[in-house]
C-alpha cells in the first residue's frame, strides 16, 4: 500500500518535472511510509526514497517504514541527507511549502545550493482523501469507540459535575473501549459556554435546565473519529427545544444531500439555508464539515469559501451549530462515507434531544 503510495508521488513529480520532493510533514510521512513517530523526513526520488530519523526512532521506524531506505543520525536530518547526498545530480527539487519552516528553507538553500527548490501545497494531501477499505475499517472502529463512549459518558453526567470531570471521563472510556488516544482536545461546553464553538472544558459546573456540548474523537491505529452530540439536563426551555430541532432538521438535510460530485460550498448552503430559513442563519458561524482521516482536520472543507467537490470514497464531518451569546449552543455532528449516490453514516449515537 505504501509503495503504491510513493509511486503515486512519483507521477506527481513527473509532472511537475522535479527529481526529487521532500516530505517534511509527520503526518503526510506517515501517510506515505507507515511511520507513526513525530520526528523524520521523507525524500522521494525517481528511483529510490529515503526516510531519516533520530535512534529514539529506530526500531520502530524498523518495523513500521515501507518502501524507503533508512537512516538513522544524531545530527541533524537535512544536514544527514546532505552527507549521504541524497539530492545528488539532483536540479529541481519539490518541498511542502505549508510545512517547512523559514528557517529549514533557508538551510536547504545553504545545504544544497546547485538545487532549485519548487514550493508545493497540498500534494500529499489531496492524495489522503479517498480512503481505502482498510482507511475506511479504521475510521469506523474509532468512530464506533465514540459511540460507545456517548451511551455510557451520558449515564454518568449529573447537575453540579464539572466539565472537565466530564472530558476526563471521555479520554479513559475512549482508552478503555481499544483507542490510543483522544483525536483532539474534548470540548465539553455547557450553559453559556456552549456560545463558544471551540470552548474547552473547563472547572465550570454542569446547571439544570442548561444545554451541554460534548465534542469528541479518539483514534484507531491512528485514523480519527469526531462525534458532537447536545444533551440537556434537568429540563430545556421552549427556545431551546426549537434551536435544537432547527439544528437537526439541517444536519439530517444535509447528510440526505450529500452525492459524490456535489460542490462542497452547496452541501454547505444546504444546512445553512435551513438554519436561515428558522432565523438562526446568523449564528451558525463556522463550516459544516471537513475530511477526517490520519488527520482530525482534512480536505476536503465543506464551507461556503471552498472550490472542492466531494469525492466517493472520502470520510467527512456533517456538523451544523447554533450559537447565541449568553443563551448557549447546540451541534450535532456525525461521520459519513461518501457514496455514489449518497452516503453511509458511519457515527449512530441517537440524536434526540436527551434530557438527562
Ligand atoms: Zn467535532
Ligand atoms: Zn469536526
Amino acid at each position: 500500500m505504501d509503495r503504491q503510495r510513493i509511486a503515486l508521488l512519483r507521477r506527481e513529480m513527473r509532472n511537475r518535472g522535479v527529481d526529487a520532493f521532500i516530505v517534511s510533514s509527520v503526518h503526510n510521512i506517515r501517510y506515505l511510509t507507515g511511520f507513526s513517530g513525530s520526528h523524520g523526513l521523507c525524500i522521494v526520488r525517481s528511483k529510490n526514497a529515503v526516510f531519516l530519523t533520530d535512534p529514539r526512532y529506530k526500531l520502530q521506524s524498523k518495523s513500521e517504514v515501507r518502501g524507503c531506505t533508512r537512516f538513522i543520525t544524531t545530527t541533524d536530518l537535512f544536514e544527514e541527507a546532505a552527507r549521504r547526498k541524497v539530492l545528488s545530480r539532483c536540479r529541481r527539487v519539490a518541498f511542502e511549502s505549508l510545512h517547512l519552516t523559514y528557517a529549514q528553507y533557508r538551510q536547504l538553500r545553504k545545504l544544497f545550493s546547485a538545487v532549485s527548490f519548487e514550493p508545493t501545497s497540498d500534494v500529499v494531501e489531496n492524495f489522503t482523501v479517498v480512503k481505502n477499505a482498510e482507511e475506511v475499517a479504521r475510521i469506523t472502529e474509532a468512530v464506533e469507540i465514540s459511540d460507545r463512549v456517548f451511551a455510557d459518558v451520558v449515564n454518568k453526567i449529573r447537575p453540579g459535575m464539572k466539565e472537565l470531570d466530564v472530558a476526563a471521563e471521555i479520554s479513559y472510556l475512549h482508552r478503555r473501549y481499544g483507542a490510543e488516544q483522544d483525536s483532539f482536545e474534548t470540548i465539553v461546553a455547557s450553559g453559556p459556554r456552549g456560545a463558544l464553538p471551540h470552548a474547552r472544558a473547563t472547572s465550570k459546573r454542569i446547571r439544570n435546565g442548561e444545554f451541554v456540548i460534548l465534542d469528541f474523537g479518539c483514534t484507531k491505529q491512528g485514523y480519527s473519529s469526531d462525534l458532537t452530540r447536545t444533551i440537556a439536563v434537568g429540563s430545556v426551555p421552549q427556545r431551546g427545544r426549537r434551536i435544537y430541532n432547527s439544528v437537526l432538521n439541517a444536519q439530517q438535510a444535509a447528510i440526505e444531500s450529500v452525492r459524490a460530485g456535489m460542490r462542497t460550498k452547496d452541501l454547505d448552503a444546504v444546512a445553512r439555508q435551513r438554519l436561515a430559513s428558522d432565523g438562526y442563519g446568523k449564528y451558525f458561524v463556522h463550516s459544516l464539515g471537513h475530511g477526517l482521516g490520519l488527520q482530525i482536520h482534512e480536505k476536503p472543507r465543506i464551507s461556503r469559501l471552498s472550490k472542492e467537490h466531494l469525492v466517493e470514497g472520502s470520510v467527512v464531518t456533517i456538523e451544523p451549530g447554533v450559537y447565541i451569546p449568553e443563551f448557549g449552543g447546540v451541534r450535532i455532528e456525525d461521520d459519513v462515507l461518501v457514496t455514489e449516490t449518497g452516503c453511509r453514516v458511519l457515527s449512530s449515537a441517537p440524536k434526540n434531544l436527551m434530557i438527562l
